[in-house]
């Protein structure tokens, strides 16, 4: 039996002629590398005969970005391709088909996506996706509504909780997104034109302690089974279509983190065009066209959830007049705070977006991050002010 190694070009190769029978047995395989290979190797494998390709994915044990290296389970892969089948049960056409799943070289070989774009860099370039949002939509209120205690008999839930436990992936979030960048400490990093900003937050003890109540969401509200990861680096696109891949982050937590991540990140975008974006008038329309598309994402969630809720609920309770209300308002107050979280995080702490990396100028730069600051912290602070979407947005709106 093989033992768990890392697979360069060579190895993938060889594994996928031995050990799967995706391509014949006189295939012409080339490998591709393709990933930063920070976390994991992702290797696009092409037969050159048929044209055929995959990609194959393997964990490492341990992470290379985050400071010195840091182990980390190899386990995350089972969840990973676990979570894919789950998402494509649940939302068929959403996420790459998995084909293979190795548990000792913690590898998961998945449709090849090469033909999409990794979001950020589409938005970077002020392209439009019009079906993202209802698509993106789908996704939330589909694969967040059939995991939770509404959808599922509240034993199946409790079992798919132990099923995606993922303490060690968590940790990474707990740690990066909700404590490291609000201590003056050598786990962040940012650009040194916005110190002043950075210090403020340090000092704002009421920012804190709303972060600290949000960290405890994520810590003990088991809620949804999250992708956890949901940032625009997680989502493939062409004009027509959307996939959602690496959920190697999913646990049971609170279904507003996802929703946040993908506000948080269109958010952070919105941003980075003060710098990618110099002329106004096309920056306040691309700016816009993103607020709008914010609206919508909510707005599809909102009427495919409550459809759901119509029609799917198991929980007796969920006929009672008011409680999907109610619980659309909490995933609206949280879905506020993780995207002002996120948004926080991507500045002053470790691992930033490309999206405000690629701005070389720094003071161009500058602009862009204090923005997503004062978003960030509006996002937190207000979050209980927040009744529908347009309470969001129109505080964005307000803050260019
Ligand atoms: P990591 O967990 O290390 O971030 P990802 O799953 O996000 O790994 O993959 C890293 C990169 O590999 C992606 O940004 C994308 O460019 C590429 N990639 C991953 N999955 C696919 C796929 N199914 N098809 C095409 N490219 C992919
Ligand atoms: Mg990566
Ligand atoms: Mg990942
Ligand atoms: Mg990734």
């Amino acid at each position: 039996m093989l033992r768990y190694h890392p697979l360069d070009e060579q190895g993938a190769i060889t594994y996928a002629l031995k050990f799967t029978d995706l391509f014949p047995e006189n295939a012409q395989l080339i490998c591709r590398k393709v990933g930063d290979g920070n976390l994991n190797l992702v290797f696009q494998l092409t037969d050159k005969r048929s044209g055929k390709s995959i990609i194959m994915k393997q964990a490492r044990p341990f992470a290379r970005a985050i400071g010195e290296s840091w182990p980390l389970t190899l386990d995350r892969a089972r969840i990973e391709s676990q979570a894919l089948i789950n998402h494509d049960r649940i939302c068929p056409g959403l996420v790459p088909k998995v084909y293979h799943y190795d548990r000792v070289l913690a590898l998961t070989i998945m449709e090849d996506l090469s033909n999409h774009l990794i979001m950020r860099k589409g938005l970077a370039a002020r392209k439009r996706y019009p079906h993202f949002a209802s698509h993106i939509g789908t996704f939330l209120a589909r694969t967040l509504f059939m995991t939770s205690d509404i959808a599922l008999p509240a034993q199946t839930k409790k079992k798919r909780t132990v099923q995606f436990m993922n303490p060690e992936m968590c940790k990474i979030s707990e740690d990066l997104i909700f404590t490291y960048p609000y201590f003056d400490s050598g786990e962040n990093q940012f650009n040194p034109l916005i110190a002043d900003t950075v210090e403020e937050i340090w000092m704002n003890n009421q920012l804190k302690l709303e972060v600290a109540k949000l960290k405890d969401g994520f810590l003990t509200h088991a809620q949804a089974l999250i992708h956890g990861d949901l940032h625009t680096g997680s989502i493939m696109v062409t004009e027509e279509d959307t996939k959602v891949i690496d959920p190697e982050f999913t646990f049971y937590g609170p279904m507003g983190f996802d929703i946040g991540a993908v506000i948080g990140n269109l958010l952070l975008s919105f941003a980075s065009h003060e710098g990618h974006t110099p002329d106004l008038g096309e920056r306040m329309n691309y700016q816009e066209y993103l607020l709008t598309m914010i609206e919508q994402i909510w707005t599809c969630f909102e009427k495919e959830f409550r459809q759901l809720w119509e029609k799917e609920a198991k929980e007796r309770m969920a006929v009672i007049p008011g409680y999907v209300d109610h619980y659309l308002l909490q995933v609206l107050e949280d879905a506020s705070g993780y995207a002002g979280c996120k948004m926080i995080r991507r500045i002053i702490g470790l691992a930033h977006v490309w999206d405000l990396e690629s701005i070389s100028d720094p003071k161009l730069r500058a602009n862009g991050e204090k923005l997503a600051l004062s978003v960030g912290q509006k996002l937190v602070l207000e979050r209980r002010q927040v009744k529908e979407i347009y309470d969001i947005t129109s505080r964005v709106r307000q803050l260019v």
